[in-house]
């Protein structure tokens, strides 16, 4: 029998955020069919590359006033909605802010299980994996009921495309705001790149020294496209913002480039960095466990390190 399965599509200005590809692979089966949810209004656009990766349907969820500014109350009840009337009954999202506020919502308006932060999911046993304990132990879930909810964490499912052809649905829903008013979204300052999305990161610690020292990582980090992170210590003292820590009790990432600044390696650390495809780390100290548990190690003062990289990537990438 066939299973309807709805994504929800998080969108940026940029178009559809990169890491959802990875969400999409995971959903995938060959009884299932692929819902991806959508509450821009732009899904014509994102037709090419929802299709690309297998989505089946394309929705467009709209009240009868038109667009669904972003409310989670509303795009929870707007969601539930959806699912009903298309009788899906599994739900996929990245695990982002975004997912994070309007996923429990839905959880509690269907009573159905919800994990987030998954690392893999099978939906054939419905069980799904977590990492637990700072990454020590990988726990599955079994879920029980008749409605499911997925997030995923970001890039650690590789994006396999599978082409398909996506039809373009449009869906009015009655839903409209009610116990919940936003007021106002207030963007991060500037263009940065989102951490717990990030395909490639570059992260500073405590060998910084100082909030002016992290240019060097900002300016490599614009040539490499990547995001800038750090460890609790650089956070702690103030240099750089909570946004930016990576560990325990900062943000979990997954790139598939972690390059690592002046930083030890507690357990801490890489309890938020270690499903990172490939580790680089630069350090004075070769016994650090950092150098002990990365791809490449480089030895050495990272500011001698990072302007030579920096010029060195810049040159590469201009010759491509
Ligand atoms: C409950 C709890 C939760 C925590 N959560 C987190 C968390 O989420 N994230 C986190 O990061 N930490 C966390 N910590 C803190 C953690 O234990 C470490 O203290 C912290 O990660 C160390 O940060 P660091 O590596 O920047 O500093 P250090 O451990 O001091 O390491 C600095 C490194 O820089 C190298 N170095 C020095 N100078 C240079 C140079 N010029 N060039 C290159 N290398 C140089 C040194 O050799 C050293 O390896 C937590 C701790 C606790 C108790």
């Amino acid at each position: 029998m066939m299973t309807h399965i709805g994504i929800l599509i998080e969108t940026t200005a940029d178009g559809i955020k990169p890491a959802l590809n990875g969400v999409i692979t995971a959903a995938r089966g060959p009884e299932h069919k692929l819902y991806g949810l959508v509450f821009d209004g732009k899904s014509a656009a994102y037709k090419d590359e929802l299709q690309a990766f297998g989505i089946h349907k394309i929705v467009d969820i709209q009240s009868d006033e038109g667009l669904l500014n972003w409310n989670p109350d509303c795009w929870a009840r707007a969601m539930v909605d959806a699912l009903d009337y298309f009788e899906i009954d599994t739900l996929f999202g990245l695990t982002s802010f975004q997912t994070k506020d309007v996923f429990p919502r839905i959880a509690a308006l269907l009573d159905a299980p919800l994990l987030l932060d998954c690392i893999g999911v099978d939906l054939r046993t419905l069980t799904a994996e977590k990492s637990q304990f700072s990454g020590k132990t990988i726990a599955t879930f079994k879920l029980g009921g008749t409605h499911y909810l997925f997030g995923i964490r970001p890039n650690v499912i590789d994006p396999q495309p599978s082409p398909v052809t996506a039809e373009v649905l449009s869906f009015k829903t009655k839903i409209s705001e009610e116990s919940l008013t936003v007021e106002a979204v207030k963007e991060d300052a500037g263009d940065a790149i989102d951490l717990a999305e990030a395909p490639i990161i570059i992260a500073g610690g405590r060998a910084m020294q100082n909030a002016g020292n992290f240019r060097i990582l900002y300016e490599c980090a614009q040539v490499l496209g990547a995001a800038v992170g750090a460890s609790r210590v650089a956070v702690d003292a103030g240099w750089v913002p909570h946004s930016m820590q990576v560990g325990q009790t900062g943000t979990t990432v997954s790139p598939n480039l972690y390059i690592a600044c002046g930083i030890s390696g507690s357990v801490q650390h890489f309890a938020g960095m270690k499903t990172a495809q490939v580790i680089v780390a630069i350090n004075t100290d070769p016994q650090a466990a950092m150098m002990q548990n990365c791809d490449y190690g480089i030895v050495g003062d990272l500011f001698d390190v990072i302007p030579i990289l920096t010029r060195r990537l810049k040159s590469a990438l201009n010759d491509k």
